[in-house]
């Protein structure tokens, strides 16, 4: 069996341009265009790429990006008088602070004082709380993505089986309420799940958001079950260079799942494209200009 290979790249890449397609309306009746402001502290290498092509994808949208970079030694204080400054701003939608933050900021803390209004991560408990409760709110954009791919590809979700590896509050605990929210019968599995294996043997539906690179073997996957690899894991790639890998082994799953998201070029780069739509969304929603529902 050769599963097909779902095509984030290209989905994203729709997705992008719906979003750009909804701003002229929304800027010719709310006279401004949608805004994202991204916040930065420090150099860490890795997280200035994100901010980067972050601010891009915003302003290739036709959106105001606004990018605060801030030195590593903020005091938290400091930072969150600005969360404070862009929550007060009324020309910011959404309100992304890029993690991982320097050790002497209460991450958390900075959370708690984003307005869940413009918390377009989905983060904030009360986005949390919103998402477990089915209330309108943001969710977290990895695992929208996910879901985006999932009904794509297999349309109504209801009455399948979903297993979800890991456990985290970024991807895996959302992805599960979000399978739940669409009636799936959804397990959660993490570090200490015994014979994991046979579990994900009963998934229609399998996601793996572990951080473990190949983990997921054939003999893992429901023959013809859909398969979403969140996982990005740099290996060595036996030439003296490195490689991105899932936490599936992509060789193995294509020839026992019906379908398989590939790394690089699956999940990631749906995130960026439904955090395009979440400021979006929260520009219509702030500015009270109607959006139908399902639009985007
Ligand atoms: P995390 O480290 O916060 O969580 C990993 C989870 O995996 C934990 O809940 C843990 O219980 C579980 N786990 C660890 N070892 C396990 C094992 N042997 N068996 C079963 N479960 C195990 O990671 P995260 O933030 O959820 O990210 C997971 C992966 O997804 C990482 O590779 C990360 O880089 C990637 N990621 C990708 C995107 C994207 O595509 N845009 C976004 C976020 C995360």
């Amino acid at each position: 069996m050769s599963a097909a290979i779902i095509d984030g790249k290209a989905f994203a890449a729709g997705l992008r341009e719906k979003v750009a397609g909804l701003v002229p309306a929304f800027e010719a009746a709310a006279g401004r265009k949608p805004g994202l402001a991204v916040v930065i502290v420090g150099e860490d290498p890795a997280s200035q790429v994100y901010v980067r092509s972050k601010g891009k994808a915003t302003e290739a949208s036709g959106m105001a990006s606004f990018t605060h970079k801030l030195p590593a030694e903020t005091s938290e204080e400091a930072l969150l008088d600005l969360v404070r400054q862009l929550n007060a701003d009324g020309a910011v939608d959404g309100i992304l602070v890029q993690l991982p933050l320097p050790r002497h900021i209460n991450e958390q803390r900075v959370i708690a004082t984003i307005d869940p209004d413009k918390d377009v991560d989905g983060f904030h408990v009360v986005n949390v709380g919103r998402l477990a409760t089915g209330l309108n709110g943001f969710v977290p954009c990895t695992p929208l993505g996910c879901l985006m791919l999932l009904e794509d590809r297999l349309g109504d979700l209801s009455g399948l089986n979903a297993v979800v590896i890991g456990r985290s509050n970024i991807v895996g605990k959302p992805m599960a309420q979000l399978l739940l929210s669409k009636s799936c019968t959804v397990t959660i599995a993490h570090s200490r799940t015994k014979d994991l294996p046979a579990l994900c043997r009963t998934a229609d539906i399998l996601v793996a958001a572990v951080g473990r690179p190949e983990m997921v073997k054939r003999d893992w996957i429901k023959p013809g079950a859909t398969v979403i690899d969140v996982g990005i894991n740099r290996i060595d790639n036996g030439e003296g260079g490195t490689k991105l890998v899932g936490d599936v082994d992509f060789a193995e799953a294509s020839e026992a799942a019906g379908a398989v998201t590939p790394v690089p070029g699956g999940v990631g780069p749906m995130t960026i494209a439904v955090l395009l739509r979440n400021t979006l969304v929260s520009a219509y929603r702030r500015a009270g200009v109607p959006l139908d529902k399902g639009t985007i």
